[in-house]
């Protein structure tokens, strides 16, 4: 059962996720009845949480994490916050942007205009297929907005990492079994600040690279799972976001696996409005 809900962007973390919403989602859906002693404690959680190869705990299904601390917050706002109570009115209201300490997550403007990345040559004889994928993902948004442009600087691949500082943002190659590609926020420290891909993203079935790599760029921009919304009635997350469109559950943010109504994660007129909603048009 649980499997059916792992997602296919990241394996282990998300299946953990989906386990710990589901318990809360029972006791608030259900009946009402007090299930707190379901959740599990801090320790076990941090113990079963997907580290990555930069020491970042993965959390969502392919968010990073930086910190202990941070790890600490998050496990805090999950079991504390019930499935259902939500303070915010979010009935009409489809993207979501990411917040952090109720301000939302996004680039100055100038940062958005210019949003620099390279593509690591550690991707080998894929390099110029990837290079491709990301293009294409970033002309999604890009042709949404004239105010957010993703710019790959190619003369930094060959120095492709979270030091390189003449770049936003990296692209880098991973072996895992955790997720096909992870990305970050803009509130992310910049020694974290990479788009991590699997070579599994090239047998993702109906699920196209450049589609992938879309919607990680979406967590790039800021934007949030659609499916945390309560509308999905499946993998909520937490409440620390800030609606800016009507629901959509086809969004290119959306699990198709979580309630989702579109299996091809294809970028949808709602995500373009919500870029707007934003960044402005
Ligand atoms: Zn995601």
């Amino acid at each position: 059962m649980l499997t059916t809900r792992i997602s296919r962007i990241s394996a282990g973390t998300a299946c953990l996720v989906a386990a710990l919403a589901g318990a809360v989602v029972s006791s608030a859906a259900a009946d009402g009845a007090d299930t707190a002693g379901e959740a599990p404690t801090f320790r076990e959680f941090e113990a079963a949480t997907y580290v990555d190869v930069d020491g970042a705990y993965v959390v969502n299904g392919d968010e990073v994490v930086s910190t202990r601390a941070g790890l600490r917050a998050f496990y805090d706002r999950m079991v504390g916050l019930p499935f259902g109570n939500h303070d915010r009115d979010t009935h009409d209201a489809d993207l979501v942007v990411n917040t952090v300490g109720g301000v939302d997550d996004k680039w100055s403007s100038a940062t958005a205009a210019n949003l620099t990345y390279c593509v690591s040559t550690r991707f080998g004889s894929r390099h110029a297929v990837v290079a491709a994928a990301m293009s294409a993902g970033a002309g999604l948004w890009e042709a949404a907005s004239s105010r957010v442009n993703f710019v790959h600087v190619t003369s930094q691949d060959g120095s492709c990492n979270v030091r390189n500082n003449s770049v936003v943002f990296s692209v880098e190659p991973v072996s895992t079994s955790q997720y096909i590609a992870r990305a970050f926020f803009p509130s992310t420290s910049k020694r974290q600040r990479n788009v991590l891909i699997d070579d599994s993203i090239w047998s993702s079935g109906n699920w196209e690279p450049g589609d992938i790599l879309g919607h990680e760029l979406g967590h790039v921009l800021g934007f949030r799972h659609e499916h945390t919304r309560p509308e999905a009635g499946a993998c909520f997350e937490d409440n620390n976001w800030r609606p800016l469109t009507p629901y959509d559950a086809a969004s290119i943010m959306h699990y198709p696996q979580c309630n989702g109504s579109s299996s091809d994660l294809e970028f949808q007129a709602s995500d373009a409005a919500g870029l707007r909603a934003l960044y402005g048009s």
